[in-house]
């Protein structure tokens, strides 16, 4: 298979639900999923430089600085994946990180396809995060009730342990929300103007929501 030219970003509050989509699209359609927030907590884990940089950022709710975010999306990208397309998760979510994807994706000549609007309300996001658990090992979400893995605690595909975000207790969700209406949204306006943006309905079932993005990606 040929380098990845093409790029869909997964765009959406926190919670809305982007994980649980470009799992599936990772599984239906083979594209390499590029989530910045995962990247930071590998680091973190590892301890680097870069993980003790976020560290605080991603305590309080904060973004980590633009310039670090997108270097580290930058050295990702450099890789260059065999797969039919980067779905990315979790960035940009600033103009000025916007205006630097469109910078780094020319430089690797990689096309920005289309960029997926998953909507959702505050109130479903809070419900959610409340209950969301995560995959230590694989990063596959799930949820205390909504979708609870088969035995507690334990991943369903590959029995890793399940843990919850230090980052998603009530009130660093609602600073992360707030991040989110103040410095990702004006996005929004940004891609539509672009004629990039496809807005998906996030308060669907998953299954239906992947529905309305296959349709879009079907286009792009
Ligand atoms: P996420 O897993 O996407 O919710 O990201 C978790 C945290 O990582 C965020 O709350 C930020 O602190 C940090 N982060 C992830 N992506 C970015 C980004 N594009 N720009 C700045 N900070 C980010």
């Amino acid at each position: 298979m040929a380098k990845a030219n093409k790029a869909y970003v997964l765009f959406g509050a926190p919670g809305s639900g982007k994980g649980t989509q470009a799992e599936q699209l990772v599984k239906h359609y083979g594209f390499v999923h590029v989530a910045t927030g995962d990247l930071f907590r590998e680091n973190l884990k590892q301890n680097t430089p870069l993980g003790q940089l976020a560290k605080g950022y991603m305590e309080k709710g904060a973004l980590v600085p633009d310039d670090v975010t997108a270097r580290m999306l930058k050295e990702r990208l450099q890789r260059g994946d065999e797969a039919p397309a980067y779905l990315l998760d979790g960035f940009p979510r600033t103009l000025p990180q916007a205006q630097m994807l469109e910078e780094i994706l020319r430089e690797l000549g990689i096309r920005l396809a289309a960029v997926i609007f998953i909507q959702t309300s505050d109130d479903l996001i809070v419900r959610r995060l409340g209950g969301r658990l995560i995959c230590k090992a694989c990063q596959t979400p799930y949820h205390k009730t909504n979708r609870p893995p088969k035995k507690e605690g334990i991943c369903d595909r590959c029995g890793g342990e399940l843990y919850q975000r230090a980052d998603d207790n009530p009130d660093t969700v609602r600073a992360r929300l707030a991040t989110f209406h103040s410095q990702t949204a004006p996005l929004i306006e940004y891609y539509k103007k672009a004629g990039l943006l496809h807005p998906v309905n996030g308060e669907i079932s998953a299954e239906q929501t992947l529905q309305e993005i296959s349709e879009i990606l079907k286009k792009y």
